[in-house]
């Protein structure tokens, strides 16, 4: 295995891990198109995560983790999506809820998600609603006060990993305010199995009902804020630059090895001029991800306006590596028993996944020719 190189000091502890990850990760490629074909979460490949100590890795030290660095996060789930992706998202959104709630319920119940986190327990994220749109941090469902807290009755859709989480991280208008909790699924919960997708199928984000499911109060958390482990924004890009690494490795593969009139389709022009194309652009969102990562650790401001542009960049770049690749691959490429289709579906995801390149070009635009965005 190749040393890599992190932008920041690396503790053994967190090499370890990643090196762990990098080894798992091998495996999980192999099967990976397997899970897809019958969109079935890989169960135990996030057991084998948990095993190799990634949610004790990422839960923060001031919650009782090891507090994983953004550079080591991000090249960790970079490797995990170029292996698969579908695995790498609902690991993802399932760090990205347990972390919130040990962080947002700190003062009060924190330690105890902490704990059910480190255990092995799994969180999923049920923030998206019908009528939010892309903006899944503004509900628009408003939870009404009971006894013990406020009954919630809506939907909550494409929640990664949902059918197998213990916890959810769910937010609501509470007074008018949108608030978040944690919510162990019960009979209130029910999923509507809209699941039948064109890319990462695996991940299994289905649509859930909620029919007066009490958000208790012990479970009420304060917004999620600057200081947090910031696991979805910093995770996103990395799952595109996954797929579009998976994509460009599949793309030289078989254009080194398909051989046209003689010669290796790697040998005609036009493919070394277009491959040279997206290999610079993939290089240079792999960089500005790096950059908002490093930025991330010195706690430097603008991490956060570069992560979006990041995801945006990676986004936009996945689908036209995969894309090439279709070309590149021909129809054979176009088979289901080639990578090539799968990566190109995949890409596609990156895009829809929150916040959606238009809702990103919309606020960079804005904040590029100074217009004020609102509240
Ligand atoms: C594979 C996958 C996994 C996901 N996992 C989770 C998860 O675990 N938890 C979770 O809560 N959500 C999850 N989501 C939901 C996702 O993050 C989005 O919030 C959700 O997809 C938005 O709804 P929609 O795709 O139907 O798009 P719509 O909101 O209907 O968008 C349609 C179009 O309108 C644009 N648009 C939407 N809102 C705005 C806006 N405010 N301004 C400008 N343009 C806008 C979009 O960019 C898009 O082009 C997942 C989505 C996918 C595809």
């Amino acid at each position: 295995m190749t040393t890599v190189q992190f932008l920041v000091p690396v503790r053994d502890a967190e090499r370890k891990v990643f090196d762990r990850v990098l080894e798992l990760a091998d495996g999980f490629g192999a099967v990976a198109g397997d899970y897809d074909e019958r969109a079935e979460i890989a169960v135990g490949h996030l057991d084998a995560l948990h095993d190799a100590d990634l949610d004790r890795a990422v839960l923060p030290e001031r919650v009782g983790g090891l507090g994983l660095s953004y550079s080591v996060f991000g090249r960790l789930v970079c490797a995990l999506a170029a292996a698969d992706p579908s695995t790498a998202t609902i690991w993802t959104m399932h760090a990205g809820s347990g972390v919130a709630l040990a962080e947002i319920t700190f003062d009060t119940l924190g330690a105890y998600f902490a704990e059910e986190f480190l255990v092995g327990k799994r969180f999923a994220n049920a923030l998206s609603e019908p009528a939010s749109g892309n903006r899944f941090l503004n509900p628009q469902q408003e939870a009404v006060a009971v006894d013990g807290g406020w009954a919630l009755t809506g939907a909550k859709r494409f929640v990664s990993g949902s059918e197998i989480a213990d916890y959810l991280l769910v937010n609501a208008l509470v007074d008018g305010v949108p608030t978040f909790f944690g919510v162990v699924p019960d009979d209130t919960v029910t999923v509507i199995p809209i699941w039948d997708t064109l890319g990462l199928r695996a991940t299994r984000s289905q649509l859930l009902a909620f029919e007066r499911t009490v958000l208790r109060a012990e479970y009420r958390g304060r917004r999620p804020g600057p200081g947090d482990f910031a696991v979805i924004p910093a995770g996103l890009p990395a799952i595109s630059l996954g797929i579009a690494d998976a994509a460009l490795a599949a793309l030289v593969e078989h254009a080194r090895s398909r051989v046209i009139l003689g010669a290796p389709l790697s040998h005609q022009q036009w493919v070394q001029h277009e491959v040279a194309d997206v290999q610079i652009r993939l290089a240079a969102a792999h960089a500005l991800y790096e950059r908002a990562l490093w930025e991330a650790d010195n706690a430097l401001p603008s991490f956060f306006p570069n992560l979006s542009r990041a995801k945006y960049l990676a986004n936009k770049v996945a689908v036209d590596v995969a894309q090439l690749g279709v070309r590149v691959g021909g129809a054979s490429g176009y088979l289901k028993t080639s990578p090539i289709q799968r990566h190109l579906r995949d890409a596609e995801a990156g895009q829809l996944m929150a916040y959606s390149t238009e809702v990103l070009a919309g606020v960079i635009g804005a904040e590029v020719l100074g217009v004020p965005l609102p509240e």
